[in-house]
């Protein structure tokens, strides 16, 4: 007798069921292994994963009304995207040719470009225009496979905006198409109508709390022009005593040694890196916090110098994936792109790419129970390439290879 289920996903190339990383990030040599089942298949029920096989082992133990055969295609998790700052208003795509021409994003900047302009754009923006765009910018990302997704503020920069920008980011959480993690991202630079020790006082002393029902992490750019090591030490000691998961920006251009900092405080994952000492590394080795690597930024800023994964997998460091989708320095939609990034620039191998844009990008941002691998009880987030081997992914780079996405045991495309 066959047991009915929901939906059963069989027929593929290779399952990448990343089972055997469970809840937990994998790291060093273990990125290499991502648990693949050869033609194998998956089983649903609900909005759950409830058996992982061989094709023929699962068609033979369900039945299901809802059959995707996915002919003989890759088959793996959602991907994860621990890293974006979506909601947002305007663009910047005339910053391209200044770009171009030699501008660095420090010197676009200091000129009163760049950021001040989302900043002043994002403020003018109503709150249904900013739901809209953001909706649009959610289901771009799903188009391309990511089912699990963190928010950022960090563009009104004052009480009203940034809480609008929350409302909206809870928002999308509420419209409940792909996973939505929410982070207040006040101290992202210093708006410039505040006096800074006026406007980290704010954040302190009143934003901070007035969030707390609305942000799941606090987060800060701690950069030169932005917030400094004691501004950050401020900061992030106070969201974490209201219960705060914490992350940062650090390491980007210039290491103010933060990144050992929000480790000591227990910073679920600290992002860009790609300077770091050898020193922080270790701390975020002890502390769990994770890397998180996004190559897209070095690439769309024509940056050379990016991050050493490398060093950080050899030292058994989390390491995990993003793109860091921003209207400044990586407005790509695709984690797909990353993973190639990762291969061409980072020299991680195809198989750390994947693994860190799946379990160790959901440890990145809290969800390793539930996203990131294929494990029975985990949330029905699957995708299916148009591709027959991991490998394919960072080698047909440049498009976007999702055949279907299953959201929570749903197919959406
Ligand atoms: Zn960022």
């Amino acid at each position: 007798m066959k047991s009915k289920t929901d939906l059963i996903i069989t027929n593929s190339s290779k399952l990448v069921a990343l089972k055997n990383a469970g809840n937990s990030p994998l790291t060093g040599k273990n990125m290499q292994n991502l648990g693949i089942i050869e033609n194998g298949a998956v089983a649903v029920n609900n909005d759950k994963i409830i058996e992982t096989g061989t094709s023929s082992d699962i068609e033979q133990k369900y039945s299901a009304e809802n059959i995707i055969d996915a002919e003989k295609n890759l088959v793996m998790p959602g991907l994860v995207d621990p890293h974006t700052h979506l909601v947002f208003g305007g663009s910047r795509e005339h910053e391209l040719v200044l770009k171009i021409k030699g501008a660095s994003y420090l010197e676009i900047l200091a000129s009163g470009g760049g950021i001040n302009s989302t900043v002043e754009a994002t403020r003018e923006t109503s709150e249904e225009k900013l739901i809209r765009s953001g909706r649009k910018r959610v289901n771009q990302l799903l188009a391309h496979g990511t089912t699990t997704i963190e928010i950022k503020t960090g563009y009104g920069l004052e009480p009203e905006a940034e809480e609008k920008c929350l409302r909206v980011i809870n928002q999308l959480k509420e419209d409940n198409k792909a996973n939505i993690i929410s982070t207040f991202l006040g101290a992202h630079i210093v708006p410039k109508d505040w006096d800074k020790e006026d406007y980290i006082h704010w954040i302190v002393n009143e934003g901070l709390e007035n969030f707390s029902g609305l942000a799941e992490f606090c987060d800060i750019f701690t950069e030169k022009n932005a917030y400094n090591l004691d501004d950050t030490k401020n900061i992030l000691s106070k969201a974490k005593e209201l219960g705060y998961k914490l992350k940062i920006h650090s390491g980007q251009f210039t290491d103010l040694g933060a990144t050992g900092l929000a480790a000591e405080l227990g910073a679920v994952s600290a992002d860009h890196l790609e300077q770091v000492s050898d020193e922080q590394l270790d701390t975020m080795k002890k502390s769990g916090t994770a890397a998180v690597l996004m190559p897209g930024v070095n690439f769309f800023l024509m940056d050379p110098l990016y991050a050493d994964a490398e060093r950080m997998i050899n030292n058994g460091n989390i390491v995990a994936l993003a793109t860091d989708f921003n209207p400044g320095s990586c407005p790509s939609y695709s984690m797909q792109m990353m993973i190639a990034l990762a291969c061409y620039h980072l020299k991680m191998t195809p198989e750390e790419a994947i693994a860190a844009s799946t379990i160790n990008a959901a440890y990145a941002v809290d969800r390793g129970g539930i996203a990131g691998s294929l494990n029975n009880g985990k949330s029905a987030d699957i995708i299916v390439l148009n591709v027959e081997e991991p490998a394919h992914i960072p080698y047909y780079f440049g498009t976007n290879l999702v055949k279907h996405v299953i959201k929570s045991g749903k197919q959406i495309f």
